[in-house]
């Protein structure tokens, strides 16, 4: 069963990070849970990731915070999740980053404790995970979505915890900037995702990607689907 189940992965597009509810025959997809869903424990597909997400915070109050926590630690523990979040730091949001930054290490902690990926949304606080990461020592896969950071980044947060992985999606076809970093991002480390972009096939997004790294689309979706098992292996 498990086999016939990994050689239809094989042949699939790896989706690691959506908050898109379409679903598709050809691609595997990491879902990431809305209030809703996290409020209802309602689960999407085989791989569920539950967290709180920074922007969410304008929206919600505490008592709605406090509610979904009890809820990610009660499908967490259960072993209901893939992974943990989308948590993380933005900077765009300052005024809420105290409480951003309490949540973030709230999550981290859960990750931790559980021995699950922790999927990262990380807007101009680069410096702010580097030193997370220095004091906490994470051990866990540390997922970056939609990353938008530089190569030296990049290699400062893999020189620190070598299970980080990078994930990139629409901005392979918007930032100039992340279309040079592609290739300097170590293949081991690299994924793909749609996140909540509505028109973005994942097909495409492979496709850009597999041009600007001169690589055969099929070794693409290997090596990604490679990555998703060691991380699999790692928190087993
Ligand atoms: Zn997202």
């Amino acid at each position: 069963m498990e086999s016939q189940k990994d050689q239809m992965s094989a042949l699939s597009y790896l989706d690691i990070h959506t908050h898109l509810r379409t679903s598709s025959h050809e691609s595997v997809v990491v879902s990431s849970l809305s209030v809703e869903e996290i409020s209802q424990k309602t689960l999407i597909g085989s791989y569920s990731c539950a967290g709180i997400h920074p922007w969410w915070l304008e929206e919600i109050s505490q008592e709605v915070v406090d509610h979904l926590k009890v809820n990610i630690l009660e499908l967490a523990s259960k072993g209901k999740l893939w992974g943990v979040g989308e948590t993380g730091l933005d900077r765009l949001y300052p005024e809420f980053f105290d409480q951003q930054k309490e949540l973030f290490l709230w999550h981290l902690d859960l990750s931790e404790s559980l021995g699950l990926p922790l999927i990262i949304h990380n807007v101009r606080a680069g410096s702010d995970f580097l030193e997370i990461i220095k004091e906490k020592k994470p051990t866990v896969p540390w997922l970056f979505h939609d990353f938008r950071g530089n190569e030296e980044l990049v290699k400062n947060l893999l020189r620190l915890h070598e299970s980080c992985y990078f994930s990139f999606g629409i901005s392979i076809d918007n930032s100039p900037q992340i279309r040079e970093l592609l290739p300097q991002v170590p293949l081991e480390n690299l994924f793909l995702e749609t996140d909540n972009q509505k028109h973005l096939d994942i097909h495409e997004i492979y496709l850009r990607a597999s041009e600007q790294l001169h690589l055969d689309l099929d070794f693409l979706k290997s090596q990604l689907w490679l990555n998703f098992k060691k991380i699999n292996r790692q928190v087993q």
